[in-house]
């Protein structure tokens, strides 16, 4: 949203745009990029932008660093449903893409639509106390009662505690797949998964999805790939297991 004062030359427009992002620029390197499910939603085209100017959260193998969305931290998250899974209804957060998953059975989030949730402070205090919910892209993907999900190397524990590295310096996330009309994205510290509106369809988005007829529905015919760490190729160089060229 342009906020300049609408009496200003252009030359005084010009020179106040380039400091506001410079000054973004700064925010942004010292906090992590700032991420809007809503902002995406609005945006047309396959490729997003910071407030910063920055292109980030590409669908490759590319690492992006998010920062906390403080109004969902202080005023709690505004979830909506997205699909349904492994006897799972899995939420996402209309404004920071965190996503949630429930049980389809839960008596209260199970059956919902639409509904608001604070952070649930004890388990962040203490640990989430986890469920396996299914292995997938070559890791295992865990929920706690409280909604929370992971998807982490298996686990022998039942408690996952966040690392307090993400708490200060934000997420560090890479593409996993797209579902639902949503990209999905993985911290590669805490395993903490991240949901975010994916504006163009799968049409010249070929290497997750199978060709299909070019239809809407076929854009949720995943192919999986493992994004787990192997122990003979360096994190950085792993790229996913199948791909398919451009139709
Ligand atoms: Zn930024
Ligand atoms: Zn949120
Ligand atoms: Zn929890
Ligand atoms: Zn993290």
């Amino acid at each position: 949203m342009d906020t300049t004062p609408a009496t200003l030359t252009a030359d005084q427009r010009t020179v106040l745009g380039a400091w506001r992002r410079r000054y973004l620029r700064m925010v942004c390197a010292l906090f992590g990029h700032q991420v809007s499910n809503r902002v995406f939603n609005s945006t047309r085209g396959p490729s997003k932008r910071c407030r910063c100017g920055v292109e980030y959260l590409a669908e490759n193998d590319s690492e992006t660093r998010i920062s906390h969305t403080v109004s969902c931290f202080l005023n709690g998250h505004r979830y909506t449903r997205v699909g349904m899974r492994h006897r799972h209804h899995e939420y996402v957060c209309l404004e920071c893409g965190h996503p949630l998953l429930f049980k389809a059975d839960d008596g209260f989030h199970g059956q919902r639509q639409t509904f608001s949730k604070r952070v649930r402070y004890l388990c962040n205090l203490l640990g989430h106390q986890v469920h396996q919910v299914r292995e997938r892209n070559g890791l295992t993907e865990y929920a706690c009662h409280c909604g929370h999900s992971f998807l982490k190397p298996a686990q022998n524990s039942s408690r996952i505690k966040h690392p307090v590295r993400c708490l200060f310096a934000g997420h560090y996330v890479r593409f996993v797949e797209r579902r639902e009309g949503y990209a999905e994205f993985l911290c590669r510290h805490c395993g903490h998964t991240f949901c975010f509106v994916a504006r163009n369809s799968c049409h010249g988005q070929s290497f997750l999805y199978g060709s299909g007829d070019g239809g809407g529905d076929s854009c949720r015919e995943l192919v999986p790939h493992s994004i787990a760490p192997q122990p003979d190729k360096p994190r950085h160089l792993l790229s996913p297991t199948t791909t398919k060229p451009a139709q």
